[in-house]
């Protein structure tokens, strides 16, 4: 008795310094996130093609200056193939994707899948990143997100900056677009970066939704970055706070491979 005694005391003793201790009560809680790294030298594949709606190659030919004046080497392609060319892939630190619906080869899936799973970034927005491939559910359980509906069609809306200590979202505020509100079907396992609420006007089950607009996520190695802003080019341009949150989740993302992972909270239910 004397022994399990001892053995419980010592055990609260144990417990109480570990409940006091500053590094174990911080462990859980998000760090603070590294400051943005910047795309010089970095070596990215643009991908763009699939529903003209979206205006695929409008999107590449203005982000792919933008993206050389940063010190990026770009190589563009309007079709997947360069998902199977292994070796290429394994040179590529990050991916931007502007491909809505469309189609993917199993070769390609899995290419791209491995090379995001090995540390090559991954960034799209709109449709170009959540609403291609509908039927690779292998796919969108890398991009962390599934476009399903955008009651109204242009709207009105809201977009509320969440986590605002994170880096892309440095100095950002809520702004209003007129565009298209996407309903996704979000992974739990992301880090929210900006939100908005439906009104319930289209449909009125909907009423008073929160839905992720921006968020940020791990695929193992690779970082992923997506906003479901930008039905059109002019719609992000027009919003300097909603181009820059893209600009700078794709500064994050490309830096998988050289940054160590960050945590944060992952959501769970109760
Ligand atoms: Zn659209």
């Amino acid at each position: 008795m004397k022994t399990r005694r001892y053995f419980l005391s010592k055990t609260l003793v144990t417990l109480a310094g570990a409940a006091l201790s500053p590094s174990l009560l911080t462990a859980h809680h998000v760090e603070e996130p590294l400051p943005l790294p910047t795309l010089q030298g970095r070596k990215i594949l643009f991908t763009y093609g699939g529903w003209a709606g979206h205006d695929p190659e409008t999107n590449k030919d203005y982000f792919v200056p933008w993206l050389e004046e940063q010190g990026a080497t770009v190589v563009s392609a309007n079709h997947t193939a360069p998902y199977a060319d292994e070796a290429l892939m394994d040179t590529i630190d990050l991916v931007i994707q502007s491909i809505t619906m469309s189609n993917i080869t199993r070769e390609e899936e899995k290419g791209l899948l491995r090379a995001i799973s090995n540390g090559t970034g991954m960034v799209g927005w709109h449709g170009g990143l959540c609403d291609s491939f509908r039927s690779s559910t292998a796919y969108q359980y890398m991009t962390g997100g599934q476009f399903v509906a955008h009651p109204g069609g242009i709207v009105d809306y809201q977009v509320d900056i969440v986590n605002k200590k994170d880096a892309i979202n440095q100095g950002l505020s809520s702004f209003q677009m007129k565009s298209e509100q996407y309903y996704m079907h979000v992974d739990p396992n992301v880090k929210v970066l900006a939100t908005t609420k439906f009104s319930g006007a289209n449909d009125p089950w909907i009423e008073g939704c929160v839905v992720p607009v921006a968020w940020k996520k791990m695929f193992n190695n690779g970082r992923v970055f997506y906003s479901s802003l930008g039905h059109e080019l002019s719609h992000l341009i027009d919003k300097p706070d909603a181009l820059a949150m893209i600009q700078r989740g794709i500064t994050w993302a490309s830096a998988s491979k050289y940054e160590p992972v960050e945590k944060w909270i992952n959501p769970v239910y109760y």
